[in-house]
């Protein structure tokens, strides 16, 4: 019998992973220039953190969560995000006393049990960046232009990113007095979700979807309205900043976010190419997490995207990645030329030259149509009278062109590299 792959998971298969590789080359460039160092933490966390940290009324805690029991009945859950853990990494190593200021960067899967649709699985990636440690305004807005860099460098366009400040954990009260004002002769006519939510948290009424609910949020005041003077300032200093460095943003008085830890500055960069609702990477400050998570009070900004839209996205609007190609395939005909062909390839892949041989004893026409299948630039066909005189003919499949060669890795890696310097590795015996 065979499996079904579980709801929700997907495999990757390699024409598909090219893709996944430029995403992640570049935000490790990306990351290289802006300074931010890898970070990579477990997969799987004790509960609390994520109920403490992301917040026990949000959505993902609520219903999202892969949660189970372990062998001795700990409550486990696969992580549904990387920023709880990256807060409860920072305490578990003393950061916040030996090295409080950190700008991190990771990758990789994360677990949401929803309903399966185009870009959201319930086995997804994110790649993130959270500096921690810093009230600065600065720090800001060099998340907001690492986002931006990385999509430029990405070479996406048709982006704009919503900016919004939701305050400080003393702005809420006040905020959460004027939403209830203002929703307060029509809650009844509003979905059950933001009636629950009028009581328990009246800014999670803004992210509400539901069509009923749009007119009466519309009109609803915004954080801004209700900041105290710190954070106004703060977020004026963020957008002049932004502002100086030529960093585009529109203001969503209503943009508030999905998840509890968020303070002060919140933002979205969102693409014109998915739906209205899906933003393509969202970050902002969470100066309260980690105090939270039984930290020490540290501030800390940052922001995640999915790496599944960025790719659907990407597929969009540049061109498909090329392939990896293969510098040399080795035909052969006979057994003498195959013992020779095992010889120079075995030789030449330490030397750093990619090169490949048929494995399945196919005829030499066969094997000139996997030589196509794997994009090799060369070919190089080995029969009994080549391996003889030790000569061969090297064929150059772009050109058609065909150079005769000695048979030995040296003279073979020279005739391969020459217009691909680079190929050659440092066991290389070639002249470049
Ligand atoms: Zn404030
Ligand atoms: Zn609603």
């Amino acid at each position: 019998m065979s499996y079904d792959i579980v709801r929700g998971m997907n495999d990757i298969l390699p024409e598909e992973v090219t893709w996944w590789q430029l995403v992640e080359d570049t935000i490790r460039d990306v990351a290289r220039r802006y300074n931010y160092r890898e970070i990579r933490f477990p997969i799987v966390e004790h509960t609390e953190l994520f109920t403490r940290g992301i917040g026990e009324g949000t959505e993902v805690v609520t219903k999202q969560m892969f949660t189970f029991p372990d062998q001795k009945g700990r409550s486990l859950s696969l992580r549904p995000e990387g920023t709880a853990s990256v807060a409860r990494a920072y305490l578990t190593h003393g950061m916040q006393t030996n090295a409080p200021f950190q700008k991190l960067i990771y990758f990789g899967p994360m677990f949401r049990y929803e309903k399966p649709q185009k870009g959201r699985q319930r086995q997804f990636h994110q790649y993130g960046i959270e500096a921690i440690g810093s009230l600065d305004p600065s720090l800001d807005v060099e998340v907001i232009a690492f986002a931006w860099t990385l999509m430029r460098d990405l070479g996406l366009t048709g982006l704009s990113l919503r900016l919004n400040s939701i305050g400080c954990a003393e702005d809420r009260e006040p905020y959460h007095q004027a939403l209830r004002a203002h929703f307060y002769e029509d809650i009844s006519k509003m979905c059950a979700n933001c009636q629950r939510r009028y009581e328990d948290n009246p800014l999670r009424i803004l992210d509400c979807k539901e069509e009923v609910c749009q007119p009466f949020i519309e009109t609803a005041p915004g954080p801004v309205e209700h900041l105290c003077q710190a954070c106004a300032e703060h977020f004026e200093a963020v957008k002049g900043l932004l502002d100086q460095l030529g960093l585009e943003y529109a203001i969503d008085p209503h943009l508030v976010r999905g998840l509890d830890y968020y303070t002060r500055t919140v933002f979205e960069l969102v693409s014109t190419d998915l739906g209205a609702q899906d933003s393509l990477l969202g970050g902002g400050r969470y100066d309260g997490l980690i105090e939270s998570v039984g930290g020490p009070k540290t501030p800390g900004v940052g922001f995640a995207g999915g790496t599944e839209r960025l790719i659907l996205v990407l597929k969009e609007q540049t061109e498909a990645v090329e392939p990896e190609r293969v510098d040399l395939f080795i035909a052969t005909l006979g057994d003498d030329a195959r013992g020779q062909a095992m010889r120079l390839t075995e030789e030449l892949r330490r030397a750093g030259v990619s090169t490949e041989i048929d494995h399945r004893g196919r005829a030499l026409r066969k094997q000139m149509t996997l030589a196509n299948n794997v994009g090799a630039r060369f070919l190089l066909v080995l029969g009994d009278d080549e391996v003889a005189a030790k000569k061969g003919s090297l064929k150059d499949m772009d050109s058609g062109d065909e150079t005769p060669v000695e048979l030995t890795p040296r003279e073979l890696c020279d005739a391969v590299s020459q217009e691909h310097s680079g190929s050659c590795g440092p066991n290389c015996t070639c002249s470049h």
